[in-house]
C-alpha cells in the first residue's frame, strides 16, 4: 500500500477534474488527480465551447490552444436544433468552438503538466471516508490523506453514489447513438465545413432523428442519430456496425460507403440533479453532480464552470482566508445553474415534434425565436453568458460576469491569467488587500461605475472595491 497526503484529491480527468486540478495547482495547492483509466481515451464526444467556456478559458490564457487544436468555428447556437445566434451579447467571443472533448482534455492535462501536476492514471477510486479534520481515499494500492475530496467522476459517480447522494430527475423514454464515421468519400448533400447549425439535424419519423456534423477531418463525420421515444432494454450495449449503417442509409442513401467507425457510443435522454454539491469535505462537480441529453451542446461547457467556480473557493477555504459559508456558495450558485440547463433541456427536447401537435408548437416557437429579444434570452441560457449569481451590490452588473473589454495594454482577460482578485478603477487606488491585482483602467463596461472587483473566475463581486465581504 502506498499513502500519500494532498491539500485535495480530484477523482476523474475528464474536463472538469482536469480544469478542477488547474485552478487549485494555479492558486499553489497541493492537488492529486486519480483516474480510472490507464490512458486518455482520445474519444470526441462533446464537440463544441459555448462563449462563456471559451471566456473562462481565456480568462487564464488557455484559448489560443484551445483554438489550435479546434476544426470549426460556428456562428451560432441552437435551441432544439433551431438556430441562435450570439450577436446581442457584449462578448468577444460570439460562437461556439468546434473542438472535440479529447483536444480540451488534452489542452488541459497539457496546462496541469506545466504546473507541475501529473494525472495518477490506472487508479480508481474506490473508497473513502470523511472525519472532522480530513478524507481518506483508497484507489486500488494507493491510500491518500486529504483536506477534501471533489468527484468529477462523471454521470455514474463513485463519489456520488457512495454519499447515498439522491439523483432526482425526470428518467427519459429514448435514447441517441453518437458515431465518428470515416466515409470513402463525402456523403451526398453533406457540408463539408461545420459553419452554422442550420441542416445539421433531420427528423425522419416521429420521434426520430439524424444529426451530421463534419470533424475538420476529410470524410469524417459525427453522425448523432436515435429516438425520443422508444430506447433499448439495455442502453449499455455495444454500438452494432449494423446500427450505424441502417442509419448512414436512411440520411443519405445506400451509395454513402463507410470507411470506418471510428468510436460509436450510446446515451439516454435521462435528466438527474445531485440534491447537495457538498457533503462535509467531499464535493462533486460536473456530471458527476448533473447529466442530461446533450441538447444544446452544454455538459462540458456546465463542468468546465463548475470548476472555475468551485477552484478558487476551494483554495480560499484551505488557506485560511475564506469569509465563513464561502465555500457553501459553490452548490448555491452553480446547483441553480444546472437546474436551469435541465429546465432548457426538457423544453428543448419538448419541442422535438413527435406528433402533429408538436410540429405546430414548433413551427410557431421558430417564429417566436426570430424576434430579437426571446434569441437574446434563448442564446443567453444556451451560451452561459446570462449567468447572474445573487449580489447584495444593488448595481445591474454585480453577480455578473466582466465582459472583456480594452485596457491600455490589452484587454482585461489578461489581468486574470494567475487566477487572482482583480480591481478594476478609473482613479487610482491603494491595494485593498494582499490577494488583489489592482489595474487603472481609462474605462469600464459600465460608465456609471468607478470601479469593479472581480473575482478569480471573472464574476463581478462589487461596484465599491470593498473586499471585506470576500476576503478575510
Ligand atoms: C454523445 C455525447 C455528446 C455530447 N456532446 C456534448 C456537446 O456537444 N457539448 C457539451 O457541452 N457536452 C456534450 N456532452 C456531454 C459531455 O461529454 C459531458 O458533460 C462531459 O464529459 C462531462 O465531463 P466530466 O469531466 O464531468 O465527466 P466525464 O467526462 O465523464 O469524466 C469523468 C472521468 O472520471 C473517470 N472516473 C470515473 N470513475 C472514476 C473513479 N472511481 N476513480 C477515478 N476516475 C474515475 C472517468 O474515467 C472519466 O475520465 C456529450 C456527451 C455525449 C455522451
Amino acid at each position: 500500500m502506498t499513502e500519500l497526503t494532498a491539500e485535495v484529491v480530484v477523482a476523474g480527468a475528464g474536463p472538469t477534474g482536469l480544469m478542477l486540478a488547474n485552478e487549485l495547482a494555479l492558486a499553489g495547492v497541493d492537488v492529486q488527480v486519480l483516474e480510472r483509466m490507464h490512458e486518455r481515451t482520445g474519444l470526441s464526444k462533446a464537440l463544441n465551447l459555448q462563449p462563456r467556456t471559451a471566456e473562462v478559458l481565456d480568462l487564464r490564457g488557455l484559448l489560443p490552444r484551445a483554438k489550435d487544436r479546434a476544426f470549426a468555428t460556428v456562428a451560432d447556437g441552437h435551441f432544439a436544433v433551431i438556430p441562435i445566434p450570439y450577436t446581442g451579447w457584449d462578448t468577444r467571443h460570439p460562437y461556439q468552438l468546434g473542438i472535440p472533448q479529447a483536444e480540451v482534455e488534452a489542452t488541459l492535462e497539457e496546462r496541469l503538466a506545466e504546473q507541475g501536476v501529473k494525472v495518477r492514471r490506472g487508479h480508481e477510486l474506490t473508497t473513502f471516508t470523511q472525519d472532522a479534520e480530513g478524507v481518506t481515499i483508497t484507489a486500488g494500492e494507493l491510500r491518500i490523506r486529504a483536506k477534501y475530496l471533489v468527484g468529477c467522476d462523471g454521470g455514474r459517480s463513485t463519489v456520488r453514489k457512495a454519499l447515498n447522494m439522491p439523483f432526482e430527475g425526470i428518467e427519459g423514454q429514448g435514447h441517441g447513438v453518437a458515431a465518428d464515421v470515416l466515409f470513402e468519400s463525402a456523403p451526398p448533400g453533406a457540408p463539408t465545413q461545420w459553419r452554422s447549425m442550420t441542416n445539421m439535424v433531420t427528423s425522419g419519423s416521429p420521434g426520430k432523428f439524424i444529426g451530421v456534423i463534419p470533424l475538420g477531418e476529410r470524410n469524417l463525420y459525427r453522425i448523432s442519430f436515435g429516438d425520443r421515444l422508444n430506447r433499448p432494454r439495455n442502453l449499455r450495449a455495444e454500438v452494432t456496425p449494423d446500427e450505424v449503417r441502417a442509419a448512414v442509409t436512411e440520411r443519405f442513401g445506400e451509395e454513402a460507403g463507410i470507411a470506418e467507425i471510428r468510436w460509436a457510443s450510446r446515451f439516454s435522454d435521462d435528466s438527474r440533479l445531485a440534491e447537495n454539491y457538498q457533503v462535509g469535505r467531499v464535493l462533486l462537480a460536473g456530471d458527476a453532480a448533473h447529466i442530461h441529453f446533450p441538447a444544446g451542446g452544454q455538459g462540458l461547457n456546465l463542468g468546465i464552470q463548475d470548476a472555475m467556480n468551485l477552484g478558487w473557493k476551494l483554495a480560499a477555504e484551505l488557506r485560511g482566508r475564506a469569509p465563513a459559508g464561502l465555500l457553501e456558495t459553490y452548490e448555491a450558485e452553480r446547483r441553480p445553474v444546472a437546474q436551469q440547463v435541465l429546465d432548457n433541456v426538457a423544453a428543448q427536447n419538448a419541442l422535438i415534434p413527435t406528433n402533429p401537435n408538436q410540429l405546430a408548437l414548433r413551427a410557431l416557437f421558430r417564429d417566436l425565436a426570430a424576434i430579437p429579444e426571446v434569441q437574446h434570452r434563448l442564446s443567453g441560457m444556451v451560451s452561459g453568458l446570462n449567468i447572474k449569481y445573487a449580489n447584495e451590490d444593488p448595481h445591474p452588473a454585480a453577480g455578473t460576469r466582466l465582459p472583456d473589454f480594452p485596457t491600455r495594454d490589452g484587454h482585461a482577460s489578461t489581468l486574470f491569467h494567475k487566477g487572482t482578485w482583480v480591481l478594476l478603477t478609473k482613479t487610482p487606488q491603494p491595494k485593498p488587500h494582499k490577494e488583489v491585482l489592482v489595474a487603472e483602467v481609462p474605462e469600464l463596461p459600465y460608465p456609471d461605475a468607478e470601479r469593479l472587483l472581480v473575482r478569480p473566475d471573472g464574476y463581478i463581486a462589487n461596484t465599491t472595491g470593498e473586499t471585506k465581504p470576500w476576503l478575510t
